[in-house]
């Protein structure tokens, strides 16, 4: 079954607000996000393995635990990279894949435009979307990250509604869902409400 965690830390609420606000400039939103995407990968990686080495310190010898491997970060663009930023400056070593998937407006469906994986095998993968809306997008890059190899996947978003937690959870109920906020549900353009609106419009301005 897979889990859902929800980040209530008031700095990460605080931040969410600020973006959800129609009259903040993209400049403070791209801001905001990767403020956000700071704290969101600080749970989200929260239980990755540690392996204790022995180092020298200015004084001693001591065994001190270091990350067993850096974590693969996928991007879905484009508004995943909003996130990306973020999670780059706190896990620097990470490897980063993309995956294009745009929606089709009449049917919701991802259809696929660009994919690049790092080697997936025996590392943790975290998925970055903003928006967790319909679920098509995440289900379709998950799908290609476990075809391509990947075992261990988690995703992360700042907002989700209960239609793509459910379609996360029915088609990968092995991978949990870390989420800053679960909004009220989709608009019939399938816009998460009340949202933000367009992630990647709000970040890059182009709306
Ligand atoms: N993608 C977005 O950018 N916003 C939504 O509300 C839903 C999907």
């Amino acid at each position: 079954m897979s889990q859902i965690h929800v980040i209530s830390h008031p700095l990460v609420q605080h931040k969410l607000t600020q973006m959800r606000r129609v009259d903040t400039p993209s400049e403070r939103f791209r801001q905001l996000l990767t403020e956000t995407s700071l704290l969101l990968t600080y749970e989200v990686t929260r239980d990755l393995p540690l392996v204790s080495s022995k180092i020298t310190t200015p004084l001693i010898d001591m065994d001190a635990p270091e990350l067993v491997d850096h974590p693969v970060v996928i991007s879905i663009l484009r508004a995943g990279n909003g996130l990306l930023d973020g999670v780059l400056q706190v896990i620097p070593g990470a490897r980063v894949g993309h995956v294009g998937l745009y929606r089709d407006h009449d049917t919701l469906e991802a259809v696929e435009y660009y994919c690049k994986f790092p080697p997936l095998e025996n590392q943790t993968v975290i998925v970055v979307d903003p928006m967790l809306a319909t679920g098509n997008s995440a289900d379709k890059a998950i799908t290609m990250l476990k075809e391509a190899g990947a075992k261990n996947i988690i995703f992360a978003c700042l907002l989700s509604v209960p239609e793509g937690i459910d379609l996360i959870n029915q088609k990968h109920p092995d991978v949990p869902i870390y989420t800053c906020c679960l909004d009220e549900g989709l608009n019939e353009l399938g816009y998460i409400v009340p949202g933000l609106g367009d992630a990647g419009d709000r970040l890059y301005g182009t709306i």
